[in-house]
C-alpha cells in the first residue's frame, strides 16, 4: 500500500538533528505500526543510526543503470536514491498491476507460433495471467476487491480487442520477447528488458514497447521516446545493429506512436547515460542524491511521505 496520508496518521517522528557532520546524518527516527514501507523507513533510520558520522550507504552502488532508473535520476536523483540505492520497495498500484497484467498476455501471445496469435488465444491468456500477475500479496497491497477485478477484467478485454486493430500479431517476426540486454560503454554498465525486438519486412531492428497508461501529452515528445531510445544505446552496442524504429503501442487507446532512431539521438542518449552514471557515483560516494522536488515530480512519487520527514518541500497532493 502507497505512502499515502493517511499511513501519515501513524507516524511519529522524532527528530534527532544535532550536528550535521555529514550531508545524510539521521534526521529522524520515523516509528510507524505497519506496512512493508514503513519498516523500510525504519529500517532505513536504524542503519542510518548506526552508521553515525562516517555513514555512507549501506548498500552497495547498483551494478547498472536501467532506462527507468535513469528516468528517475533525472527526475529526482533523491528518488533514484531511495529506489536503487537504499532499495526501499515501492508498492504496486491498480496500474503497476494492470501494466504487469496486460504485458503478461501480449508476451505469451506473441511467443505462440505466428499463425497461432489470435484473439482468442490473447484471451485465453486471461486466466493464467490472474494467477501469475495477481497473485494474493498483489491483491492484498493493491486492495483488490471483487469490483476492481472486474473493472481490471474488463479493461483488459477492451485492451485485447483494441490491440488487434494495432497490429497483425501474426505477422509479427520477433527477434526477441521480455529481452534482457546488458552492455557497459566507456565505464558506463547499462541494463534493460525490452518487451519486444521485431524485424520488419524491410529487415530493419524495430523496438516494440508495450503502454498500458494514457497517452502523452505531444509537447513531451522527447521524454515519452526517452527510455526507448536508450534501448536502441543498448541494442547497437550489443548487436551490432542500430533499430531503425521505435514503436509504442498505447494498447489502452488503440494508438501507435512511431519515431525513426538517428545516429544523433544515440549518442545524445548515451552520453547523457554517462553523464549521469558519473553524478551517480559522486553523489553515491557523497552519501547525498539532492533532491528536486516539484509538483510533476513528486505527484506519482512512492516517496513523498519519507521526503516530508526529511524536510524536502514537496508540493501539497
Ligand atoms: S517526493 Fe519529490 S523530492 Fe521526494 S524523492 Fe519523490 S520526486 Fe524527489
Amino acid at each position: 500500500m502507497p505512502l499515502s496520508s493517511h499511513h501519515s496518521t501513524f507516524f511519529h517522528a522524532f527528530f534527532l538533528h544535532p550536528r550535521r557532520e555529514h550531508p545524510r546524518a539521521p534526521r529522524a527516527i520515523v516509528l510507524s505500526s505497519r506496512g512493508t514501507n514503513e519498516l523500510a523507513l525504519i529500517n532505513w533510520r536504524v542503519s542510518a543510526l548506526a552508521y553515525g558520522e562516517s555513514m555512507a550507504f549501506e548498500q552497495p552502488l547498483p551494478k547498472a543503470l536501467s532506462p527507468s532508473r535513469l528516468a528517475d535520476f533525472q527526475t529526482c536523483p533523491r528518488r533514484y536514491q531511495h529506489a536503487s540505492v537504499e532499495r526501499i520497495p515501492q508498492p504496486a498500484s491498480y496500474a503497476t498491476a494492470k501494466g504487469r497484467f496486460v504485458h503478461y498476455i501480449f508476451e505469451q501471445l506473441i511467443k505462440l507460433e505466428g499463425p497461432e496469435r489470435t484473439v482468442d488465444a490473447a484471451r485465453d491468456f486471461v486466466e493464467p495471467a490472474l494467477r501469475h500477475i495477481l497473485t494474493a500479496e498483489v491483491r492484498e497491497e493493491i486492495g483488490l476487491d471483487d469490483a476492481s477485478e472486474a473493472r481490471l477484467l474488463a479493461e483488459t478485454q477492451i485492451i485485447i480487442e483494441r490491440y488487434f486493430t494495432m497490429e497483425d500479431p501474426r505477422e509479427v517476426k520477433s527477434e526477441g520477447i521480455e529481452m534482457r540486454v546488458g552492455v557497459t560503454i566507456g565505464d558506463t554498465p547499462l541494463f534493460g528488458i525490452l518487451d519486444r525486438l521485431d524485424r520488419d519486412v524491410e529487415g530493419n531492428l524495430v523496438i516494440v514497447d508495450y503502454k498500458t497508461g494514457s497517452l502523452p501529452n505531444r509537447n513531451y515528445d522527447s521524454q515519452t521516446f526517452a527510455n526507448a531510445e536508450l534501448y536502441a544505446v543498448l541494442c547497437e552496442e550489443k548487436l551490432g545493429e542500430r533499430p531503425a524504429k521505435i514503436r509504442l503501442l498505447y494498447v489502452s487507446q488503440g494508438e501507435t506512436l512511431e519515431r525513426a532512431v538517428s545516429e544523433v539521438i544515440v549518442k545524445a542518449r548515451a552520453a547523457a547515460a554517462i553523464a549521469a552514471w558519473e553524478k551517480i557515483k559522486r553523489y553515491y560516494a557523497d552519501g547525498d542524491f539532492p533532491a528536486t522536488p516539484s509538483r510533476n515530480a513528486c505527484r506519482f512519487c512512492s516517496f513523498q511521505d519519507l521526503c516530508r520527514v526529511q524536510g524536502v518541500p514537496v508540493p501539497p497532493r
